[in-house]
């Protein structure tokens, strides 16, 4: 064999090995799906949180997979009501008492802040553009239209709070709740707050002050279609917020039974 016929085998050879080899990739990417869905929820995160300090993110953010073993995931909690019910007031009582416990799930919403609210605190405020985007990318766990705005639950969020061990708190409306209920089945728990009556409703809304009559109006009708919704899906667990400080109570008592190895 000449140099010449020597280099043209050995060419045909390194070919070979590397076809080979391609095709182990492809075949190894096939057989792990969960390597997309590591990597795309990882990029999703990064997105989110725009951390400085990129190698410390990805350090602690891969960690939780070191822990796999002795990781207790807790349920995610789903939280309903009808708006002004008082949702977010007993929600704010509960991460002050149980910051480590409960990390709330923040929402991508286009509807405007409220004065007051912050953007990635109270909801990531985007564009119908920037929200589509996300749906196009299949981000959300769920997302919904609410009184006339979308809403989505993104899911690397409450994967990454999951895999922390600590309770996602993931307030959304009924139809949103259906739509984990069905994607999560048996996965989380859920609760409905209701409000002693119809009136008592629209005074809380009125006196919270951050509607204008017509939201107020649109509020109040879907609030009615809310109740009779959460009843009919049956998994529930109704709390009615009549005295604030009791229902908070009766709140807790109700997490100590979810949540027993938390120790609340
Ligand atoms: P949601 O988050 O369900 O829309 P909020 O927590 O903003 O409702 O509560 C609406 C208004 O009702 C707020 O002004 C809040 O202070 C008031 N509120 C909440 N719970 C009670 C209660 N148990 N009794 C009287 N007012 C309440
Ligand atoms: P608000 O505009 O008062 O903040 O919220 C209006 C409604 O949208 C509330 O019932 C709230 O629970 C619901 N909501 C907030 N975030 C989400 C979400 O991510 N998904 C769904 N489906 N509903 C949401």
């Amino acid at each position: 064999m000449d140099q010449q016929q020597f280099d043209s085998e050995l060419q045909t050879y390194f070919l070979h090995i590397k076809h080979e080899i391609k095709q182990e990739h492809i075949e190894y990417l096939k057989k792990h799906p969960e390597l997309n869905q590591i990597l795309n929820d990882f990029t999703s995160q990064i997105i989110l949180e725009k951390p400085d300090n990129v190698y410390q993110y990805a350090k602690e953010y891969f960690s939780f997979f070191n822990q796999e073993k002795d990781l207790k995931t807790c349920k995610p909690l789903v939280i309903s009501g009808a708006s002004g019910v008082g949702k977010g007031t007993l929600l704010q009582m509960l991460f002050k008492q149980y910051p480590q416990q409960f990390v709330f799930s923040v929402s991508y919403t286009t509807r405007a802040p409220r004065p007051g609210e912050v953007h990635g605190q109270h909801y990531y405020f985007v564009s119908k553009e920037e929200f589509q985007k996300e749906i196009e990318k299949k981000a959300f766990l769920e997302y919904s239209e609410v009184h006339g705005n979308y809403y989505g639950t993104h899911l690397a969020q409450v994967q990454k709070v999951m895999k922390q061990g600590q309770v996602c708190v993931i307030e959304i409306d009924v139809q949103g709740a259906e739509k984990i209920s069905k994607s999560m089945p048996n996965q989380c728990n859920y609760i409905f707050i209701n409000a002693p009556s119809v009136e008592e409703l629209r005074k809380r809304l009125t006196g919270r002050g951050t509607e204008t009559e017509e939201v107020i109006e649109k509020r109040m009708k879907n609030a009615q279609k809310e109740i009779e919704k959460a009843h009919q899906l049956g998994f529930y667990n109704e709390l009615l917020n009549d005295d604030l400080q009791k229902t908070f109570k009766k709140l807790i008592d109700l997490l100590k039974t979810f949540y027993v190895d938390l120790k609340l």
